[in-house]
């Protein structure tokens, strides 16, 4: 029997919204919505908005009164399992009751769930995406930072305080001059290679590379995006290889040491920078075959995420589904 459920993508940038009334069993949305973040990001101005939100979406889809389970993906570090915000870079928000906050504006009516977003993404594509016949999972996306999701078993890996599989937050420098990360410590290999910070160091950079062909590709540094640095390498730039040469070995040691801790059967690649940037998800994945524990490599299939934007929003509905 078809389930109807509501998920939310609340990331940094765009509140998103999507009534399904196919799950399990279709990804097909029957409502979609998009508004912008924009700059009241309080969690009290969120979560009025959110609580405005809902009974609209419901009544759109003319399902006003049901009792439907909502999940909401976020983009930021949960602790627990009752939608505490540890941090959320994003947002700027630390310790964060998100779920009673939301669960006090909307009443016991529905049923809540909060997910870390790529958390969210994984399961979706676990269950109706690129993960489909797979039971052991390693999402892995590198968007402005990068997230990491695991299905063991079957099951969603979330750790005794729901933090497993921040693959973002694993540490690939330790010395004294390792880069600072928005999480509040230093050496993380998404302040590395995540697309905010891969970005960041090469608008420093390229100030005394004015030659490079991402300079020139993107019309002056302050434009270069990792898209631009990508197709430099591409061409063979002095510049973006040698970055390249740096960093990507690190987010390659980060996905070998998952997949040899965890032994998935699917890697599931994504994220909205590593989709632009098949030069450096070449190299990546070049670090990652020379580091990877052989028996943990032995019928891995590394395959792309399948869902794109809807990923995260079926996720968790999905997951809410499951209260
Ligand atoms: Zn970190």
């Amino acid at each position: 029997m078809s389930q109807v459920a509501i998920g939310i993508d609340l990331g940094g940038t765009n509140l998103r919204a999507a009534v399904f009334a196919g799950l399990p069993n279709s990804s097909e949305a029957i409502l979609v919505h998009r508004e912008e973040v924009g700059s009241a990001r309080s969690p009290e101005a969120i979560t009025q908005r959110i609580g405005v939100l809902i009974p609209k979406l419901l009544q759109r889809a003319e399902l006003g009164g049901l009792c439907i389970p909502i999940g909401i993906g976020f983009a930021g570090m949960l602790i627990g399992h009752d939608g505490c915000v540890a941090s959320s870079p994003s947002f700027g928000w630390r310790d964060v009751p998100l779920g009673d906050l939301l669960r006090g504006r909307l009443g016991e009516r529905y049923k809540i769930g909060i997910y870390n977003d790529v958390n969210a993404i994984t399961y979706g594509e676990s269950r109706l995406g690129a993960g489909v016949g797979a039971s052991d999972i390693l999402a892995v996306f590198v968007g402005t930072g990068i997230g990491a999701g695991a299905m063991c078993d079957g099951i969603l890996l979330q750790g005794s305080n729901n933090t497993a599989a921040e693959l973002g937050h694993t540490k690939v420098a330790i010395d004294d001059d390792a880069l600072q990360c928005d999480c509040g410590l230093k050496g993380c290999v998404e302040a590395y290679v995540g697309g905010s910070s891969l970005q960041e160091r090469a608008r420093r950079d390229l100030d005394a590379w004015a030659s490079s062909a991402a300079v020139q590709l993107a019309g002056g540094v302050g434009n270069v995006h990792p898209g631009h640095l990508d197709a430099a390498a591409a061409d063979g730039d002095d510049y973006a290889l040698e970055l390249y040469s740096e960093v990507s070995p690190m987010l390659g040691l980060a996905i070998a040491n998952a997949v040899t801790l965890l032994n998935p059967k699917r890697l599931i690649l994504g994220g909205g920078v590593f989709s632009r940037t098949p030069v450096l998800q070449a190299h990546v994945l070049a670090a990652f075959e020379a580091a990877v524990n052989p028996p943990a490599r032995e019928g891995l299939q590394i395959t792309t995420a399948q869902l794109g934007d809807t990923g995260g929003l079926v996720g968790a509905a999905l997951l809410a589904s499951t209260i």
